[in-house]
């Protein structure tokens, strides 16, 4: 088990790029990286406005309150600096003479670099060799002789830094920074890429890159600090550390990370919960097949396709046709999906109708006999409405793709609307709405499935999005009268299930409440 204390217990560093016009703010933005816990700080010379001068090199570097890397990129290398190529090396050389404790050349001028200093380096000076691909990711067998061609330019650390087209690409990263025979900095860039800097620790890596705050990154794809240490508990991230994610598209949005991280922090549970970005759901699982990668949650738009990739789908998901929640079973590395979403959502809106005094009906439950709408046919609408009817609701869809609606409405033995229909809607007083598209979701805020006239005829209004947590959706419901139910009630009782499937261990309810509070 890993420490849950904030304690470190890998050897990754964090490194904070220093970006900014003048001096004068980089030495703010150097003093801020160390009260955000960073390790050391990437000067990043190129960034000044015009040309520094080595007397800035000198104040950078003994003001510096953390170590130093010092960086001049050119723009043939995706910097800032566009001057004569002699000036640049000689401003890198004063840089390590000055006292920086790393520097890094680009491959491409390694050579040139080390004619100018006959390779003479303090010793306390780590020379990283760097090369940089805006475009893709190669494939292993080029990453590996990459490494190999930097590793013989005798560089004391490797730095290789490559695009991610697919988060799979990610996994090419992974497997030359676990097997590079020198310390290494390897990246994948861009939202795809997130996960190599994340779980750096877990392959070894020499250091992570992430920012003080949002904006000031010096790559796309860099976390902040704070990301780091408060969100991933990247501190306690090692070799063995088990991976939990959720798979999605977009998913960057998910709140998952901060509640799973802080309940296993808090009771030392090595594992790491990470946002996956993922396109194809397939070659996401075949690619992270190892049981390191421990349990999947799912969301938009993969609920529904990942039920064929399990190896085993609990009956419940199997008729809802949807799983949120995918276990890689330890034992023989077997995919078993379930889904916890319709328990979630079905709780909440029955919690609510009991607390305005609607009674149970015979079957124990508040929903029984109701008009029950659901606003959407995807992976969510289905277990709504499957849920829904399970409980004795009376039911109706109504979805975008009426097709889609009808289909779902034979299957549960309900109605079918198109979206125009639902405003004129009002067969009887007192129904039960439910959205479960992400109709209204950030940052599409203004939008709204239903217009407000037609919210006067519903008792109550549930909305599965719960970024915002009080919807367009929500606040006019609320306006005419209904009573709400937040997505964030259904995301908590779904992050239960799933939790608990997770670990092995009960969820802790009060924790997830605190933490969800916050948003
Ligand atoms: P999904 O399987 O991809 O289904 C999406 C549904 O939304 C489909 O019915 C789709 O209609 C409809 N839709 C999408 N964009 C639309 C638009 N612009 N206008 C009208 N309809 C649109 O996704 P899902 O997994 O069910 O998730 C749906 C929403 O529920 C997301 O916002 C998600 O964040 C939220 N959710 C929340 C929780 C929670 O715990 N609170 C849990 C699960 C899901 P078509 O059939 O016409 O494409």
């Amino acid at each position: 088990m890993a420490e849950t204390d904030g304690v470190r217990t890998n050897i990754t560093l964090i490194c904070a790029p220093i970006m900014a016009d003048t001096v004068d703010h980089m030495l703010l933005h150097m003093n801020s990286a160390k009260s955000s816990g960073a390790d050391l700080v990437e000067i990043r010379f190129d960034s000044l406005k015009g040309f520094g001068t080595h007397e800035d090199i000198k104040t950078l570097i003994k003001s510096c309150p953390l170590p130093t890397l010092f960086t001049y990129r050119p723009k043939w290398e995706g910097g800032h600096y566009d001057g004569d190529e002699p000036s640049r090396l000689a401003a890198i050389r004063v840089a390590m003479e000055f006292g920086a404790d790393h520097i890094d050349v680009e491959l491409q001028a390694v050579d040139e670099f080390k004619n100018l200093t006959r390779g003479d380096k303090p010793t306390k000076c780590k020379l990283i060799v760097s090369s940089h691909n805006y475009q893709n990711t190669p494939s292993l067998e080029d990453l590996e002789s990459l490494v190999a061609r930097i590793q013989s330019t005798g560089a004391d650390i490797v730095k290789i830094a490559t695009m991610a087209v697919d988060i799979t690409d990610v996994a090419r990263i992974f497997q030359v920074t676990a097997h590079s025979q020198v310390p290494i900095i390897s990246m994948a860039m861009g939202e795809r890429g997130l996960i190599s800097r994340l779980l750096s620790p877990k392959f070894g890596g020499y250091l992570t890159f992430a920012t003080i705050g949002r904006g000031n990154e010096s790559a796309p794809g860099q976390p902040t600090i704070q990301d780091l240490l408060d969100v991933f508990n990247f501190r306690q991230i090692v070799p063995d550390t088990k991976v939990f994610g959720i798979i999605g598209k977009p998913v960057g949005h998910s709140k998952s990370p901060m509640l799973y991280n802080k309940a296993f922090r808090s009771i030392g549970f090595n594992a790491v919960f990470v946002h996956l970005l993922v396109d194809n759901v397939k070659s996401f699982l075949e690619t992270y097949s190892s049981t390191d990668y421990a349990g999947f949650t799912c969301t938009i738009p993969h609920k529904e396709a990942v039920v064929q990739f399990c190896d085993e789908v609990d009956p419940v998901a199997k008729s809802i046709g949807a799983v949120n929640c995918v276990i890689r079973r330890q034992d023989d590395g077997k995919l078993y999906g379930c889904n916890t979403d319709y328990v979630g959502a079905i709780t909440a809106i029955e919690d609510g109708l009991r607390a305005s005094g609607v009674q149970d009906g015979s079957n124990g439950s508040p929903l029984a006999g109701k008009l029950f709408v659901v606003i959407g046919a995807g992976g969510a609408g289905k277990a709504v409405a499957y849920g829904a009817k399970a409980k004795g609701a009376r039911i109706v869809i109504a979805n975008r793709t009426y097709e889609r609606a009808r289909e779902l409405a034979e299957i549960i033995g309900g109605k079918a609307l198109s979206l125009a229909d639902l405003n004129t809607y009002n067969p009887e007083d007192g129904m039960i709405l439910a959205n479960t598209t992400s109709i209204g979701m950030q940052p599409n805020i203004d939008e709204t499935p239903v217009s407000k006239e037609a919210l006067k005829s519903y008792a109550l209004v549930f909305d599965a999005v719960y970024t915002p947590k009080i919807t367009r959706l929500l606040r006019e419901a609320g306006e005419c009268g209904a009573l709400i139910v937040t997505g964030l009630e259904m995301f908590i009782g779904q992050a239960y299930g799933q939790y608990e499937r997770y670990t092995g261990l009960p969820a802790p309810k009060e924790l997830f409440r605190e933490i969800m509070a916050k948003y």
